[in-house]
């Protein structure tokens, strides 16, 4: 499906506030792919599906882990909420027929990231995080700003604040975010003796 399509579908299906969001991250990807040189067709994309399956509630998201077969974890059972993203990519693949592995995993991984990230997981992961309708996150100034300028101090910060934000709820954190954040704490201390 070409991307106007798909935008059309998830206009329809999002609330408009998430359809605003939608397009928000989009349109970041895209200039965060212009900074960096990565394929403008593939942020775009990314960016517009990466919430595809957000709309669904919580018994539906389990009922579609179970027709694709999708393994859901203890944790992932009380919150089902944590799926949106994996079930995301499989939307992406099954309705709109999208096969890039890039793409895909963009969308798997935009909420809680994961280690040693390529450079479309990280594009996706940081519009989501930034883009212009967001104004809740701490340190958002900085963190736009590090955006256009070192990808893995963004990462590092963004991961840091929401490790802070997570530790804070009651609800359930997926154990990825902290791996994540360690891994780029690491990776950037690692960095600063060289
Ligand atoms: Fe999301
Ligand atoms: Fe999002």
């Amino acid at each position: 499906m070409y991307l106007d399509d798909i935008k059309k579908d998830l206009k329809e299906l999002l609330s408009e506030k998430r359809y605003e969001h939608t397009l928000g991250v989009e349109y970041t990807s895209a200039c965060l792919a212009l900074r960096y040189g990565a394929d403008m067709e593939k942020a775009r994309l990314a960016g517009a599906l990466h919430d595809c399956a957000k709309y669904l509630s919580a018994g539906d998201k389990l009922s579609y882990c179970k027709k694709y077969g999708m393994p859901v974890s203890e944790l992932e059972r009380k919150n089902p909420e944590l799926l949106h993203a994996k079930l995301g990519a499989c939307f992406a693949y099954e309705k709109y027929g999208v096969s890039d592995p890039e793409v895909l995993s963009a969308i798997t991984w935009h909420t809680t990231g994961k280690p040693n990230m390529g450079l479309l997981e990280k594009i996706v992961y940081i519009a989501d995080y930034m883009e212009p309708n967001r104004n809740q996150a701490p340190d958002l100034k900085e963190v736009r700003r590090l955006a256009f300028q070192d990808l893995d101090e963004c990462l590092r910060l963004i991961l840091r604040d929401s490790v802070e934000y997570l530790s804070t709820k009651a609800s359930a954190a997926d154990p990825m975010t902290k791996k994540t954040w360690e891994y780029y704490q690491n990776l950037q201390e690692d960095k600063k003796e060289d």
